[in-house]
């Protein structure tokens, strides 16, 4: 049986309340021991409104896990590993790649684990698309992720303010499953960016991607959509072709869907996690970032009608 740790959940809104509390109750690795959030409360826990005074309550605490948006994350995160705890950070990582490169070497030097996780790797069919891509030759890749921002982030202002990534918010997701399922490197060759009259973050991507300097990858991103979303990845190999839909949970080869693995996307980071603890390791792959920071540096930047939730 393995130990379980205290920890602490910051950042108590859509993504806490419907995957990391459940998670957190249902893995061994984690007890919940408190939450951290201005507004919002966990019932059965001590509740306090910020990490300063979750550190001088004194309470015993292993590890943090971190649900604010980007911005802001690094504050709580170094506050986190200087007070001698784990930290755990939601998809994107940070708000820039500089800040989160300064918590990879504070955890390092603190002898803390720090993990970026990115949960839609762990979708059903993102292993058995690894697997199968593994010895093939990539020819093309074709991808789809759109969204309604409306029914997914209700009310999320942060996420079409500087730093909160718009459309990458989702997007990220796709790029974390390509980074962990192709064979061969990707570089960002070209992007062009939406952002509604008076938002600092984008509503629309288009990105022009190369794998292994050889197969084009396209990729469009759209935070407008309404009706069924698409979450669809489709590649096209020497030896077959691979559809991943539904975010990375459902996976076809050659028309056949394969069967799904995994024991669901938070479950297996607090797995993880737990994991990184024991054995006092950090995982943190930057490269989903560093491709959006890319499409920031090169992308064209057109403006388009205002846009309210
Ligand atoms: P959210 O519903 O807005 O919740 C974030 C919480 O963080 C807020 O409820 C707020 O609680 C707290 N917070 C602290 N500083 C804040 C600030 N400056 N602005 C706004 N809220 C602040 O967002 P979310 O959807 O849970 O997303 C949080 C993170 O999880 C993001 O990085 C996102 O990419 C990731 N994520 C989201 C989803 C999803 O489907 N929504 C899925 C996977 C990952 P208090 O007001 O109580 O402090």
């Amino acid at each position: 049986m393995p130990q379980s740790r205290k920890l602490a959940l910051v950042g108590i809104g859509k993504i806490a309340r419907d995957q990391h509390l459940p998670a957190i109750a249902a893995e061994a690795g984690f007890e919940l021991a408190a939450a951290v959030s201005r507004n919002g409360r966990v019932e059965g826990v001590p509740n306090f409104t910020d990490i300063a005074a979750l550190i001088e309550s004194g309470l015993a605490i292993d590890a943090v896990s971190l649900c604010t948006p980007p911005v802001g994350r690094h504050r709580i995160a170094a506050q986190a590993l200087s007070a001698g705890w784990h930290v755990m950070l939601e998809k994107p990582p940070g708000a820039t790649l500089s800040e989160v490169h300064h918590l990879e070497a504070q955890a390092k030097s603190a002898g803390r684990s720090l993990f970026a996780t990115w949960h839609s790797r762990h979708g059903a069919g993102v292993a058995g698309a690894a697997a199968w891509l593994a010895d093939k030759q990539i020819r093309r890749v074709d991808i789809v992720w759109h969204e309604n921002i409306r029914v997914w982030h209700p009310g999320q202002e942060w996420i079409l303010a500087a730093g909160g990534l718009g459309v990458f918010d989702p997007g990220i997701n796709m790029l974390s499953i390509l980074t962990a399922i192709l064979p061969g490197p990707l570089r960002l060759a070209d992007a062009r960016l939406e952002f509604p009259a008076g938002r600092g973050a984008p509503i629309t991507a288009m990105l022009e991607m190369i794998h292994d300097e050889t197969a084009p990858v396209t990729a469009d991103l759209d935070f407008r959509a309404t009706g069924t979303p698409r979450w669809d990845i489709v590649i096209e190999a020497d030896r077959g072709t691979l559809t991943l839909a539904e975010g990375g949970a459902r996976l076809w080869i050659d028309g056949a869907e394969q069967p799904g693995d995994g024991i669901g996307e938070y479950p297996a980071l607090y797995r993880r996690f737990a994991e990184l603890v024991a054995t006092g390791r950090s995982d943190c792959d930057l490269r989903p970032l560093t491709l959006v920071a890319d499409a920031f540096l090169l992308g064209e930047r057109i403006e388009t009608d205002p846009f309210a939730f």
